[in-house]
């Protein structure tokens, strides 16, 4: 078995979270670039070529969640990066006075519980690892200062993936697992609307966190590499 460490993307299909692979892939990291659609997660992979491999899972399943680490534990006997990047929903039509709750509770199901349940299921794998690294990514809508009226659903979730960002880092410390939050910053993406900056320049950090040596930081939230207040 091969030595390279081994990451796991989430929404790896498309945006911030196929730039991830591409860059950990060129860092020599084993990627499974996982994807809700098989088809379009396949895809993805042959493009990045040898260092990928495609893995269908969708955030909100349990089973896809099981059958990731049935998968890995098999294959790798261990999990060294998990890269929580999968989000929906920005909300800019909505206002927190007004907002349909029912869309705030699918929001959650995919960014706060999607990732939650990832770790949960992932974790026997992570601590077989000897540099385990947790990176979830966030947003600074969902900072606590700059919380508004507007985008309710997702901003919410990103407070709470930011309160669990804390918690895991917290209950982690003793395997020795780094766990950290990183905003992208605004970047050229679908959910980003076709405006901000290049993907490569969000990734970029979000490989930094993925890749910190022992003794690094845990329990922090970033952007390009600097703390931001929660
Ligand atoms: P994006 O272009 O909309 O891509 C989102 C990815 O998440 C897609 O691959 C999508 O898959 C996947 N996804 C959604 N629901 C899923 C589920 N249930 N299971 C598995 N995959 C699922 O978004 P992005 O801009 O790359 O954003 C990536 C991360 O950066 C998110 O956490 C986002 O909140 C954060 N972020 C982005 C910006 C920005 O300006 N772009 C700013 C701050 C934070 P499908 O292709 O199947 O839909």
């Amino acid at each position: 078995m091969s030595d390279a460490p081994v990451a796991v993307v989430t929404g790896g299909n498309r945006g911030i979270g196929l730039e991830t692979c591409r860059q950990l892939a060129a860092l020599g990291h084993r990627v499974v670039l996982t994807a809700r659609d098989g088809a379009k997660g396949a895809a993805a992979a042959r493009r990045l070529g040898a260092g990928a491999e495609a893995y269908q899972l969708d955030v909100t399943s349990a089973a896809d969640a099981e059958a990731l680490a049935a998968h890995l534990a098999e294959r790798y006997g261990r999990l060294d990066v998990l890269v929580n990047n999968a989000a929906i929903n920005y909300d800019t039509w909505q206002r927190v006075t007004t907002a349909d709750l029912d869309q705030v509770r699918v929001t959650a199901e995919t960014n706060l519980y999607g990732p939650w349940q990832l770790v949960q299921a992932l974790l026997p794998l992570l601590r077989a690892s000897r540099q385990a690294r947790i990176v979830n990514v966030s947003s600074g809508a969902g900072a606590i200062d700059d919380l508004g009226a507007g985008t309710p659903a997702y901003s919410i979730t990103k407070l709470a993936l930011n309160g669990l960002t804390l918690m895991l880092a917290r209950d982690l410390r003793q395997d020795r697992i780094l766990v950290n939050a990183v905003c992208p910053g605004w970047v050229n993406t679908d959910m980003g609307g076709g405006g901000g900056r290049p993907v490569a320049d969000g990734a970029a950090g979000v490989v930094w966190a993925a890749t910190l040596p022992d003794g690094g930081p845990s329990g922090g939230f970033f952007r390009d590499r600097r703390r931001i207040p929660w």
